[in-house]
């Protein structure tokens, strides 16, 4: 007899928590036990669960059409590129059912751009700590030894930098270099942001060499540090960019940004999707776009979450054993922590609050965007209890 093996491939190291309802930031169990939620489904639900604008446009959607293939015009997919061409940099947009499969695009368009321009640019440089998916392309992209140990051969054509490390990107940045990938706040890497002046310098070393600037902004966009798009607090544009989570509030939807100059490549028939630009996906998320980039929304955003963290200030300064210190932007925060990290989560979690662990020994919290004051001074008190309970 084989070994028992779990029905469900065994990837996950997840806890037994079950939930069956959601309402705003809180999460029920089928015990009726309700949890204050500081993840958003990692920076997914960024509306919050089961808002009831976006319940009842994928209600609407899901009573006329669910699927025609891209091989017909779908109107929500134009009214939610067309709503994304206003509010960014971009003049055009491929639509995605995930952030991984959005950095392969965004791969796939800078080949494609330097091919048709007869140069050989053979390097893509990226940074430690990156993270861009779970794809041949993305753990090639991101190099680290946790994601790529035992799926060798990598694809060619990576350098991976130090992060934050100015004369190593001037080292490298030359004229084999055919673009720059980067998250302007690492997620996974531990809320790490790039400060605005580097990433400044990065877009003026880019237009002199002509490099393509790709920036990630699956996790850090979408309104998650207080502007649409983390990149605006830089004043700067990229050339390509990568969005997922919470642009479908839940529903699985990415999307790959690009000027007209970086998809010039990128004709009929050069790349495409059997789900991408789904009628209920697309239906949502030019919903959650709407909601976002509404008058007034982004500034409340911005106010919550400077009160918040001035709270969790307080909270490092309470408990020195136990936290370093607040880091990110927004709604993305980390707690840099003394303690190890899962033992922080977990405390959390015993205490109803749930945060997600991120490297460098951080706990990120990535509240919905619509939490209001009240539960995020709800959520300082379960941290400090939860603290309290490791001192
Ligand atoms: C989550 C994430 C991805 C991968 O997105 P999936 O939807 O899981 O494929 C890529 N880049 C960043 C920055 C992410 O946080």
């Amino acid at each position: 007899m084989n070994a028992p093996f779990p029905p469900v491939l065994p990837t996950y190291n997840r806890t037994s928590l079950s939930f069956v309802a959601g309402e705003g930031a809180w999460l029920t169990e089928a015990s009726g036990a309700r949890y204050l939620d500081l993840t958003s489904g990692i920076a997914v639900n960024a509306l919050g669960h089961a808002h009831p604008e976006l319940v009842a446009v994928l209600t609407r959607q899901a009573q006329a059409l669910w699927h025609v293939s891209n091989l017909y015009t779908i109107p929500a997919q134009e009214q939610l590129a067309q709503a994304l061409v206003d509010a960014t940099f971009a003049d055009t947009v491929f639509f995605t059912n995930s952030g991984t499969e959005a950095a392969e695009l965004a791969l796939k368009m800078v080949r494609k751009y330097w091919y048709e321009a007869g140069e050989e640019r053979p390097t893509i440089l990226t940074f430690e700590g990156a993270f861009h998916g779970r794809s041949t392309g993305a753990i090639a992209a991101a190099g680290s030894d946790k994601m790529t140990k035992g799926f060798g051969p990598l694809m060619p054509g990576f350098k991976v930098l130090p992060w934050g490390d100015h004369d190593a990107l001037t080292a490298a940045l030359d004229d084999s270099v055919a673009a720059v990938m980067l998250e302007p706040v690492q997620g996974e890497g531990g809320i790490r942001p790039l400060p605005d002046a580097c990433l400044k310098g990065l877009r003026d070393a880019c237009d002199r060499t002509g490099a393509l600037l790709v920036l990630d902004e699956v996790q850090c966009g979408m309104g998650r540090t207080g502007r649409l798009f983390a990149h605006e607090w830089a004043g700067i544009a990229p050339d390509i960019m990568m969005v997922a989570k919470g642009i479908g509030g839940g529903f699985p939807l990415g999307a790959v940004l690009a000027n007209a100059r970086a998809a010039s490549g990128m004709t009929a028939g050069t790349h495409g999707s059997t789900y991408g630009g789904n009628p209920l996906a697309c239906a949502v998320g030019a919903k959650v776009v709407e909601i976002i980039t509404a008058p007034g929304f982004l500034e409340d955003v911005r106010r919550k979450s400077a009160n918040f963290r001035q709270s969790l200030e307080g909270l490092v300064a309470a408990h020195p054993e136990i936290f370093e210190g607040v880091r990110g932007q927004g709604l993305m925060l980390g707690l840099k922590c003394r303690a190890p990290a899962i033992d922080l989560v977990k405390a959390a979690q015993a205490q109803h609050l749930l945060t997600v662990p991120a490297a460098d020994n951080v706990v990120r919290l990535l509240p919905p965007l619509t939490i209001t004051e009240e539960e995020l001074a709800e959520a300082v008190v379960r941290l400090d209890a939860a603290a309290r309970t490791l001192a």
